[in-house]
C-alpha cells in the first residue's frame, strides 16, 4: 500500500525542512523517511536522525543494488537519495509517510509511485518578485533576466504538483498541510 505516502518538496530555502519538523512534532504518527547522504554532518545532525550519512562508496552500492526509491546530486554537489525498502515497509503498516526531497527527486518519485501524493511548497514573494526585482534598482537587467528565469522555472515546476502550498506563515502552511494529507 503506498497511497499514504506524501512528496513535499520546493525551492531551496523555503522552509520544507521547519515545516516537516512541526508536522512530526505534532502529528507523531507520521513518519518522515531518512535519506543517506554522502555530506558530512553538520554540527548536532544524529546519524539515523537527520541522515544516513555514507561514503561515495556506500551510495554508489545503494544505487546499484536498487536501494534507492529515487536520488539526486542537489546544489551540484553531495548526492541525496531515499531509501526504498523503509519508505515502503512503513508504508504498508498503514502509517502515512512524508519524503522531504528536491525537485529532482521528487520528479522520481512521481515515476516509481504516480499514487504518491505532492506537495509543493512555494515562497510567499513569488507574487511579487518581478516587481521587487525590477523596482529596487539594484540589479543589472540581465541579473534581474536570470533570476526572473530561475523563478518561472520553479514555478513550472509548481505546475506538476498535485498542491501548492505557500509558506507564510507556519500556522496556516501546517493547517493546509494536514488537510492535504487527511491527518
Ligand atoms: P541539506 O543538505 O540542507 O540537509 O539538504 C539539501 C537539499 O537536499 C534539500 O533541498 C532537501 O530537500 C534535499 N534532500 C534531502 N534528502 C533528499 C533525498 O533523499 N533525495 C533528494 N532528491 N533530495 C533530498
Amino acid at each position: 500500500m503506498t497511497a499514504g505516502i506524501t512528496v513535499i518538496s520546493g525551492p531551496a530555502g523555503v522552509g520544507k525542512g521547519t515545516v516537516v519538523r512541526r508536522l512530526r512534532a505534532e502529528h507523531p504518527q507520521v513518519w518522515v523517511s531518512v535519506s543517506a547522504t554522502t555530506r558530512p554532518p553538520r554540527p548536532g545532525e544524529v546519524e539515523g536522525e537527520h541522515y544516513l550519512f555514507v561514503s561515495e562508496a556506500d551510495f554508489d552500492g545503494l544505487v546499484s543494488s536498487g536501494g534507492l526509491l529515487e536520488w539526486a546530486t542537489v546544489h551540484g554537489k553531495h548526492r541525496y537519495g531515499t531509501p526504498a525498502e523503509a519508505v515502503r515497509s512503513v508504508a504498508d503498516t498503514g502509517r502515512p509517510v512524508i519524503l522531504e526531497i528536491d525537485l529532482q527527486g521528487a520528479r522520481q518519485v512521481r515515476q516509481a509511485l504516480p499514487e504518491a501524493r505532492f506537495v509543493f511548497l512555494a515562497p510567499p514573494a513569488w507574487s511579487t518578485l518581478e516587481g521587487r526585482l525590477r523596482g529596487r534598482g539594484t540589479e543589472t537587467p540581465e541579473q534581474v533576466a536570470l533570476r526572473l528565469e530561475t523563478a518561472r522555472t520553479e514555478l513550472d515546476a509548481a505546475d506538476e504538483f498535485d498542491t501548492t502550498i505557500v509558506n507564510d506563515e507556519l500556522g496556516a502552511t501546517l493547517a493546509q498541510l494536514v488537510s492535504f494529507i487527511g491527518l
